[in-house]
């Protein structure tokens, strides 16, 4: 399952080997290209100034809210607002269409409004799905200090603790084993 408002927060990459680089992706054209692309979302690109910032706004304040969620905490309903306000921003409604005798109906999403505000809106549904009790609890942040990416959680018992567990799980479990190595001396 793919998550619109989790690409979106994993746009602020840290280097998971642990060398402090960060990387801004929203400010790369082709970042941004490819994930309009995969969510069907069009808006003006190069994207101007005040929409990056907004962007940069969004995430920050969606990271903070994520981040005490996936710690347990509740969130108040004032804390909520900025959500809602995005979304009220460019509203956007469900129109059935009539595909073919094979294939029935489909669905698509429009709005009298466009641009890189309504992808924040699209960005803020997202987020508030994820809140719902049927996702809220596969929300998790890498265990890994240095990458806190943050993913669904699709294992059954919600076990995993790791992006990846080829890389930073792997990376973790050797240095858990040095350290053991090191009280052992
Ligand atoms: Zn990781």
């Amino acid at each position: 399952m793919n998550w619109l408002c989790i690409d979106f927060l994993n746009s602020d990459w840290r280097d998971w080997r642990g060398s402090g680089r960060r990387e801004n992706r929203l400010e790369k054209q082709e970042w941004l290209e490819q994930l309009l692309h995969e969510y069907d979302l069009q808006a003006p690109l190069p994207i101007e100034e005040a929409s990056a910032a907004a962007l940069v706004r969004l995430r920050q304040y969606l990271r903070g809210l994520l981040e005490r969620v996936v710690r347990g905490e509740a969130l108040r309903q004032e804390e909520l607002e900025e959500l809602n306000q995005t979304l009220a921003k460019a509203p956007f409604y469900v129109r059935v269409i009539s595909l073919d005798q094979e294939n029935g109906y489909g669905q698509e999403l429009v709005s009298t409004s466009g641009g890189w505000e309504l992808v924040m809106a699209r960005i803020a549904a997202s987020f508030a799905t994820l809140l719902l009790p049927a996702h809220v609890q596969r929300i998790k942040i890498c265990d890994n200090e240095d990458c806190r990416w943050v993913f669904y959680d699709e294992s059954r018992n919600r076990v995993r603790r790791w992006c990846d567990d080829k890389m930073c799980g792997n990376l973790m479990k050797v240095r858990r084993f040095r350290e053991r190595q090191k009280e052992k001396k």
